[in-house]
C-alpha cells in the first residue's frame, strides 16, 4: 500500500511543486542525489574513481512539455559529457526519452538523443537509454532500433525491467541483436496485465533474465542492490566460466555503498548511477517507495529538525 501510495504521489505535479520548495525534503533527496549542478555529479564520479568504481551520470528530469525544455536538457547532457572528458573520467551517461521530448515529437527526441550519442562517441563514451513506465517500452525500443542503433551501435544501450511480463521476449531479441542491456526490476507502478504483481515473481524473473544475459548478452549490467541476486550472479558466472570483466553490477548513488565497495574489492566491475539536478522529486519518491524504512528515516529527520533536543 505504502509503495503504491508513494509511486502515485511521484506523478502528482501539485505535490512536486510543494515538495521542491521544502528544505527538509531536499535534505532527504540529497541522500540519493549528488546535487543540483554538473560539478556536483562530476565530484561524486571523481570520488568513486578513487575507489575504482565507475559512474553513469543522469541529469534529473522527465516528461518535458515543450521543445525548449528538451533542448535545454540535451545541452546539459552535452556539457556533462564534455566535463567528464575534461576530467579524464569515463564518459557515461543515462538519459530518459521523455526528458528529450518523447511526448512532444519523436523526431525532436531522436535528434536530441543522437546529438548526445554523437558527442559521447567523440569522447569514446557510452549512453544508456533509461526505461520509463510500460507505456513507453515498445516506443523506446523502436526508437533505439530505428533511429539510434544504426548510427551508434554499441555506444548506446537500453534497459529492461524484470517486472514486465514481456521482458523475456525483449531480452531474447536484444541478445540476438547484440545490444547492451541493463537489467533492473522496474521502478514504476504498472497494471497487472503488463507486470507481475508479486515481488517474488519479479525477483524470479530477474534471476532468469540475468542468467540468459550472463550466458549470451553483450556486457550486461546487473542493476540491483539485492544481495541474494548479486551472490547468485557471481556463483552462476563462476560455474559457467564467465569472467568478471564480461559483465558489471550497477547500483544507485546513496544505496548500499558497503556492498559496492565489497564487490569491487572482490574484483567485480561496479558502476554507480549518479543523478543530479533540481528535478529530483519523482526520483526521490521512487527511492522511498523501494524501501519503506527510508520514509521512517525521513520522518525521523524532519521531526528531529522541528523539535531539536535542547
Ligand atoms: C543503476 C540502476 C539503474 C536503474 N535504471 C532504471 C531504469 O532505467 N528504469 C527503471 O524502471 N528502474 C531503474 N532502476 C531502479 C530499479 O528498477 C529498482 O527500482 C531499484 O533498483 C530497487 O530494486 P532492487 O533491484 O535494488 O531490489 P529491491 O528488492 O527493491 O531491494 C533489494 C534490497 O536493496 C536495498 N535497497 C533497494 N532500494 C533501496 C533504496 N532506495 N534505499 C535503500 N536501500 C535500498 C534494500 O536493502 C533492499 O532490501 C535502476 C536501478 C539501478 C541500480
Amino acid at each position: 500500500m505504502l509503495r503504491h501510495g508513494l509511486l502515485w504521489l511521484s506523478e502528482r505535479r501539485g505535490v512536486y511543486n510543494f515538495v521542491r520548495r521544502n528544505r527538509l525534503a531536499w535534505r532527504m533527496a540529497s541522500r540519493f542525489v549528488a546535487g543540483e549542478a554538473v560539478e556536483d555529479a562530476v565530484q561524486v564520479a571523481l570520488n568513486l574513481r578513487t575507489r575504482d568504481i565507475g559512474a553513469t551520470v543522469d541529469f534529473l528530469g522527465e516528461s518535458v512539455a515543450a521543445p525548449p525544455a528538451a533542448l535545454a536538457a540535451r545541452d546539459k547532457y552535452l556539457a556533462i559529457l564534455d566535463q567528464l572528458h575534461t576530467e579524464n573520467l569515463e564518459v557515461n551517461v543515462s538519459v530518459k526519452l521523455t526528458q528529450m521530448g518523447f511526448d512532444i515529437d519523436e523526431n525532436l527526441c531522436a535528434s536530441n538523443v543522437c546529438a548526445i550519442a554523437t558527442r559521447a562517441k567523440e569522447h569514446g563514451g557510452f549512453v544508456r537509454i533509461d526505461m520509463e513506465s510500460s507505456e513507453y517500452t515498445q516506443r523506446t525500443l523502436d526508437l533505439y532500433r530505428t533511429r539510434v542503433a544504426p548510427q551508434f551501435g554499441n555506444c548506446v544501450g537500453v534497459v529492461i525491467q524484470s517486472a514486465l511480463r514481456r521482458s523475456a521476449d525483449d531480452i531474447q531479441q536484444l541478445i540476438d541483436e547484440g545490444v547492451r542491456v541493463r537489467l533492473c526490476k522496474g521502478a514504476y507502478l504498472e497494471p497487472q496485465d503488463v507486470a507481475f504483481p508479486k515481488k517474488a515473481d519479479v525477483d524470479a524473473n530477474f534471476v532468469a533474465l540475468m542468467e540468459r544475459l550472463l550466458l549470451k548478452g553483450n556486457h550486461p549490467a546487473i542493476a540491483t542492490h539485492d544481495e541474494r541476486i548479486i551472490r547468485h550472479a557471481q556463483h552462476f558466472a563462476s560455474q559457467h566460466g564467465i569472467a568478471a570483466d564480461r559483465f558489471e553490477f550497477q547500483m544507485l548513488y546513496g544505496v548500499r555503498r558497503d556492498l559496492q565497495q565489497q564487490l569491487r574489492a572482490g574484483g567485480a566491475g561496479v558502476r554507480v548511477y549518479i543523478p543530479f539536478g533540481s528535478q529530483w522529486y519523482p526520483y526521490l519518491m521512487r527511492r522511498l517507495a523501494e524501501r519503506p524504512s527510508n520514509v521512517a528515516f525521513m520522518v525521523g529527520n524532519i521531526m528531529r529538525e522541528m523539535w531539536p533536543r535542547s
